[in-house]
């Protein structure tokens, strides 16, 4: 098949009329039919001829064409089977195309990276299932995969959530993730009306470039995640009581005061106001206050 024959909706319909494909929402299926977003994504993604992309819930195999057009390799990884017939027919003919019937979050990604690309570094692209984007994204970064960079469509609001700091309310984990990873840019807006079912919010593509260096030194890193997910998940607590309250975290109550007193920030901080380089500091503190912390993290 050849280059945009589904990046409109008269193709997708009909390929999904020859299946009688159903959409499932529990997956999140919404397809791209705009043939200038598919361009812009590919364009910003980078994709060069000795690259491997993975790309994550391929659909019908829409953006999967193109991927595979500009890339050396694609490994996508779809969770629906009753899609796998229809790529099979849509990707046929493209030798450089992998298809996985796996759920991306049971998958060993930094596995499949180790053994698809001899463990260099791939570039992600995907259309993501909402429900699951930031399990997907903090799970790469966390996870080391080696990744190049990350180009995704999100929900306009996750997108937002992913470059906002301390003070907004969408201020979370996951923008504390993308600052310590990567430099984010947003590529595009999307309306619901470049895709099929259209979607009841805006979207947007945006492309995560992975430091090589975070820009802020910690000696801890896993710890300072385990930190940042205690300190956002009692968003009405202080930082003190979401550290003291969690089970994923072993330090003293006093420990946890003197650390919190070494930022200078108050003891009725809350985690929201505090930025990536005092996270790092209080895991610092932490790590140094209380010598009795287990490897319960
Ligand atoms: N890439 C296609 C496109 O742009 O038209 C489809 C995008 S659609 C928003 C998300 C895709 O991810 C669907 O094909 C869905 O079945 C798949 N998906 C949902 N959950 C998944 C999971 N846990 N693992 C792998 N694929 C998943």
């Amino acid at each position: 098949m050849s280059r945009s024959t589904l990046g409109n909706p008269q193709n997708t319909i009909e390929i999904l009329q020859k299946y009688r494909f159903c959409f499932q929402k529990k997956f999140g299926q919404n397809f791209l039919i705009d043939n200038r977003v598919l361009d812009k994504i590919i364009r910003a993604a980078d994709i060069r001829k000795d690259d491997m992309v993975l790309e994550i819930g391929p659909g019908i195999g829409t953006m999967t064409q193109h991927l595979a057009e500009a890339a050396g390799k694609v490994v996508a990884i779809e969770i629906d089977k009753n899609l796998i017939p229809i790529l099979e027919e849509t990707l046929d003919g493209y030798k450089n195309v992998r298809i996985l019937n796996e759920d991306v979050l049971k998958t060993d990604i930094k596995k499949l990276v180790d053994e698809e690309n001899e463990g260099k570094p791939v570039k992600v692209v995907a259309n993501l299932p909402y429900y699951i984007t930031t399990p997907i994204i903090m799970g790469l970064f966390e996870d080391k995969v080696p990744v190049i960079s990350i180009t995704v469509m999100v929900q306009k609001e996750v997108a937002d959530r992913m470059q906002t700091g301390p003070g907004n309310k969408d201020y979370g984990a996951l923008s504390l993730a993308v600052q310590y990873y990567a430099k984010p840019y947003i590529v595009a807006h999307v309306p619901p009306n470049c895709f099929m079912p259209r979607p009841k919010v805006g979207s947007a593509v945006i492309r995560l470039a992975r430091y090589e260096e975070p820009p802020v030194k910690v000696s801890d890193e896993k710890l300072m995640f385990a930190i940042i997910r205690a300190s956002f998940n009692q968003r009405r607590k202080t930082l003190a009581n979401g550290l003291n309250n969690s089970d994923k975290l072993n330090f003293s109550k006093e420990a946890v005061r003197k650390a919190i007193e070494c930022l200078g920030k108050g003891a009725d901080v809350r985690g929201e106001a505090l930025a990536l380089s005092d996270f790092a500091r209080l895991t610092d503190f932490l790590v140094q206050e209380d010598q009795s912390r287990t490897g319960n993290i």
